[in-house]
């Protein structure tokens, strides 16, 4: 492509994008990111792959089931794409760690399904000038936008004090396969644009489009007065150092534990009965306990499904922490 030419190819060779969401919208667009030829992408994801997103999952087959999205999403670009280095981190983005999950890298893609992680890139991004491309995908509608602050309005401008709402989520209004390929597609053609160019169509613009009607909008976005964001009178995000957060649907749970606990998954692993444990790898155990479904991960984060509400989510949690902690007694 004339546009691209070896200059804009090596351009794109020394680029490090990082991706934070490795799910529909975040594979696709890792994928194209690395079709296109960028150097350096850094896969961020908490979860693992599980049979219900395995529809919009780019590379995921179902022998990857309960396995780190972020581990499977870099082991395939690594395989089909040799010029570019994919790196994978299994964790929980939060303001805590966002300097040192992000350091380094000239752009930000986002693949998140929740606005309060958005709201920690949005601010790192305002903080470190990082340019932050904000991509999300529900139902048959894509919504996009690149916000590069303090030249451009923030997340927080176009859209303050989003709060999560579980009837609002993907797992109730549901998410076509097509459409969260579509949002991905082209949020890696206008990353690749914004590196080659720094220029997008998407700078201070919001592009909402639906792919039942095939409405797409483009709609300018100006710098909101008295953004906190924007004018850094924020003294800090609010940590949100929640030990439970309800998720998507109500019916699954994330728990931190108060701080990581460096758990030695294989030991753990010898106290689950095999028929109990669908997968074990050196970042996740993925196990029944009753009624519940537990990934429990080296930090001794964990992802409860099957569990409603913070009390139980919070005992099963002490339950598992317990069994991971515990030495097995006699160990050979
Ligand atoms: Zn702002």
């Amino acid at each position: 492509m004339p546009e691209v030419g070896q200059e804009g190819l090596e351009r794109l060779q020394s680029a490090h994008v990082v991706v934070v969401g490795v799910g529909g919208v975040g594979g696709a667009a890792a994928y194209y990111l690395a079709k296109q030829g960028v150097g350096y992408l850094r896969l961020i994801d908490q979860d693992i792959i599980e049979p219900s997103n395995l529809h919009r999952l780019h590379g995921a087959t179902r022998e990857h089931l309960y396995h780190p999205k972020a581990d499977v999403a870099a082991e395939s670009l690594a395989r089909d794409n040799p010029w570019t280095h994919a790196e994978s981190i299994v964790d929980t983005l939060r303001t805590s760690n966002v300097q040192q999950l992000l350091s380094g890298c000239d752009l930000i893609v986002d693949g998140l399904d929740n606005f309060r992680t958005r709201y920690v890139l949005n601010q790192y991004s305002r903080d470190t000038e990082t340019p932050y491309l904000f991509a999300s995908a529900i139902a048959h509608q894509g919504h996009l936008a690149l916000f590069n602050p303090p030249e451009t309005a923030c997340l927080d401008c176009l859209m303050p004090n989003v709060v999560d709402r579980d009837d609002e989520s993907c797992e109730n209004l549901g998410v076509a396969a097509a459409t969260v390929g579509l949002v991905g597609a082209i949020a890696a053609s206008q990353a690749s644009n914004f590196i080659l160019a720094s220029h997008s169509n998407l700078k201070e613009h919001l592009l909402t489009f639906d792919t039942m009607t095939l409405d797409f909008v483009l709609t300018p976005i100006p710098k909101r007065a008295g953004c906190e964001t924007c004018s850094n009178s924020r003294a800090k995000i609010n940590q949100r150092s929640e030990t439970v957060t309800v998720l998507c649907g109500g019916k699954s749970a994330d728990v931190l534990p108060d701080h990581p606990l460096g758990l030695d998954l294989q030991r753990v692993s010898h106290s689950i009965p095999n028929d109990l444990l669908l997968a074990k790898s050196e970042t996740v155990l993925v196990y029944k306990m009753g009624d519940l479904l537990i990934s429990l991960f080296r930090t001794g984060r964990m992802r409860i499904e099957g569990v409603r509400g913070r009390e139980r989510a919070l005992e099963a949690a002490k339950v598992v922490w317990e069994l991971a902690t515990t030495p097995v007694a006699q160990e050979a």
